[in-house]
């Protein structure tokens, strides 16, 4: 697939005789946020983790941007640019939400760590920070520190982060999750326009996000893509309707 940012083929990954990863293929295109539904357990962690490099699997190819990237660990595939929003406890709480994208962007420039006051007058720094909190819609949060954000702000705050990194495809694992109603549709508003900079691989519990947003979704039951398809085709789809969707589709 010529447009494939990420490639997962014949991915398998065992817990002693829990297949929880069994010959999967996935692909994620430029441009489109691929939706990973299915039940609780699955799989859809543990196939996160495998493509961000914190699990081995047993078998399979991941390649990134047409290179394998299996042999790598999760700093070197971060800096490949797979991005992943990052927990919530690895947000610097004291620091404001534009010191902790800058902290991320000077990580990235690779600059050995620098006495700290310099670092807010520094615009190679400060730029691409504002830049990143514009594009997530917290321009005017820049100055609040993060343990004032809000739940959903903080999200945003780790998309930002993901974005300053310059990560080439996003994965986020569960990202509506503990939201309001608001805060979900917010976040659902600025993964629609992020998906045309840089892909997302989404597996979310919440439906209407994912009905909203997917341009496919595949259904992962007992660790197999049971079937890969648009919204339409998902939900129409017998096999996920009896494995998954029930009377809610
Ligand atoms: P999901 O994210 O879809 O809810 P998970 O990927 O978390 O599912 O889990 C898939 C299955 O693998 C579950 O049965 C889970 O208990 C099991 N599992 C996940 N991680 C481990 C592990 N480190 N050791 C053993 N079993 C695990
Ligand atoms: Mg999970």
């Amino acid at each position: 697939m010529a447009d494939a940012i990420l490639d997962i083929r014949n991915l398998s990954k065992s817990f002693g005789g829990l297949k929880a990863t069994d010959n999967v293929d996935l692909d994620l295109r430029a441009g489109e946020i691929h939706a990973l539904i299915g039940p609780n357990g699955a799989g859809k962690s543990t196939l996160i983790h495998q493509v961000c490099g914190g699990i081995r699997p047993d078998a399979g190819s991941i390649r990134f941007l047409g290179k394998e990237v299996l042999g790598l660990g999760v700093a070197a595939r971060a800096r490949l640019g797979l991005g992943r929003t990052f927990q919530i406890s690895s947000l610097a709480l004291d620091f404001s939400a534009l010191r902790n994208v800058m902290l991320a962007v000077q990580s990235r420039q690779g600059s050995s760590f620098r006495f700290f006051g310099n670092v807010i007058a520094d615009t190679g720094l400060t730029d691409p920070a504002r830049h990143a909190l514009d594009r997530v819609g917290l321009a005017a949060r820049a100055s609040v520190p993060a343990a004032e954000l809000s739940h959903g702000e903080r999200r945003q705050l780790e998309i930002a982060i993901a974005v300053a990194l310059g990560s080439r495809a996003l994965l986020l694992d569960e990202p509506m999750a503990g939201m309001g109603p608001e805060g979900s549709r917010s976040l659902t508003r600025l993964l629609d326009t992020l998906r045309a900079e840089v892909p997302i691989l989404l597996v979310e519990h919440d439906m209407d996000a994912v009905f909203a947003l997917a341009d496919r979704i595949s259904v992962l039951v007992y660790g197999r893509v049971i079937a890969t398809g648009t919204v339409d085709e998902i939900r129409n789809h017998p096999d996920v309707r009896r494995a998954y969707l029930g009377a809610a589709a």
